[in-house]
């Protein structure tokens, strides 16, 4: 397969340009036509010369996944189920928000097909076999939702990208690291680093590699105050237990005035305690951090349930005494099992799919 140019930098065409013996600037030249001006095929970009165009389209590709469907959710949720060349499916989800008078539209995009991590809440863990999403196959899924809210018209743009659809960003490093270069280069998209997120499930080798090669917003998905709970509804803790995770959060290069998220998945009668309450401002005592609490969104995979909505106040209430800032997200796209851990369906992955366990 030709590589694809949507998984270069301006930098990287103009280095191209140069290897081609042309001169620098038709690299940045076909950087802004795909990025900044949207040309899906060689033959739009008319700032470059014909020969030019023909030289690019015989050694690269532009193509962007398929849509294989779109479901929109009464919440003005979106969700995106693609598929890649090679059959290999993944799903992006588009979050119209308004918070605190201000209008958030955020693009949920995958960095895997499946995942391998086995959280015990989560349908797209359950799902095993994946592959990992190249960086033109990320920043495609931005390109393609992006084309089809045209029609919605000039309000509905995608102002924050976070990696929080299928897989785990960290496992995949170099092309999520990659795509988000690519997103967040002046040239063309232009999305500021706090507009743009990588959630991990606490890849900790791999966080300090995240801290020193992009200035993005982190966020971590803790889901417990023990290792014995943690260790149980994440695997992942075994290979990296809750000291390790915490230690690696002391050590990130934040930038200036930045917090980390942290995600917390509320489960009824597993983590949802007044001790669990009183334990995470410990744990996180001298991180800068802000919470979001996620009641569980539920899904055929899974016995656990939510808890009932006055511990979930009561939570959040003892993390707010403790000087948190700490904040009950509302699920969006439920109704389309567009909402955090719900994405993927049994035949996402197709039958022979690489099977890359993290
Ligand atoms: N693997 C990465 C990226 C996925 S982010 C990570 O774990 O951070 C998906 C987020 O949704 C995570 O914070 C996860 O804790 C949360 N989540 C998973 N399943 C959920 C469910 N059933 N209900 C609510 N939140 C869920």
């Amino acid at each position: 397969m030709a590589p694809s140019l949507l998984a270069m930098t301006c930098a990287e065409m103009e280095r191209l340009a140069v290897e081609l013996d042309l001169p620098g600037y038709r690299g940045r030249q076909l950087f802004a036509a795909i990025f900044a001006k949207n040309r899906r095929q060689f033959a739009e970009m008319t700032t470059l010369p014909r020969p030019i165009r023909d030289q690019l389209a015989s050694r690269f590709e532009l193509d962007r996944p398929t849509v294989e469907a779109r479901q929109l959710s009464a919440d003005g949720s979106r969700k995106y189920r693609l598929q890649a060349k090679d059959g290999a499916r993944f799903e992006a989800v588009y979050l119209p928000e308004v918070a605190a008078g201000r209008k958030t539209n955020t693009l949920c995009v995958s960095s895997q097909s499946g995942c391998s991590l086995g959280c015990a809440f989560c349908f797209t863990a359950s799902l095993k076999r994946h592959r990992n999403l190249h960086a033109s196959e990320i920043v495609g899924q931005l390109m393609v939702v992006r084309d089809d809210l045209e029609a919605l018209g000039p309000e509905a743009q995608v102002s924050n990208v976070v990696f929080m659809g299928m897989g785990e960003p960290l496992l995949n490093f170099a092309e999520v690291v990659q795509s988000a270069r690519i997103l967040m280069d002046g040239s063309g998209l232009g999305y500021a680093p706090r507009r743009v997120t990588v959630s991990t499930a606490g890849v900790v080798p791999r966080l300090a590699d995240l801290g020193r090669a992009l200035p993005v917003q982190v966020a971590i998905s803790l889901n417990a105050t023990t290792d014995a709970v943690r260790d149980r509804i994440m695997p992942i803790n075994r290979k990296w237990p809750l000291a390790t995770l915490i230690d690696a959060l002391r050590h990130y290069p934040l930038p200036h005035r930045r917090r980390f998220t942290i995600e917390y998945v509320l489960l009824d009668g597993v983590n949802d305690s007044l001790d669990d309450a009183r334990r995470l401002p410990k744990l996180l005592a001298g991180i800068p951090v802000k919470v979001n609490l996620l009641p569980l969104n539920a899904h055929p995979r899974t016995s656990l349930a939510s808890p009932p909505a006055a511990r979930v106040a009561a939570f959040q209430t003892e993390l707010r005494r403790a000087g948190m800032n700490a904040i009950v997200r509302t699920a969006r796209g439920r109704d389309i099992a567009a909402a955090c851990g719900q994405l993927g369906d049994e035949a996402l992955t197709p039958a022979g799919a690489a099977d890359v366990r993290g």
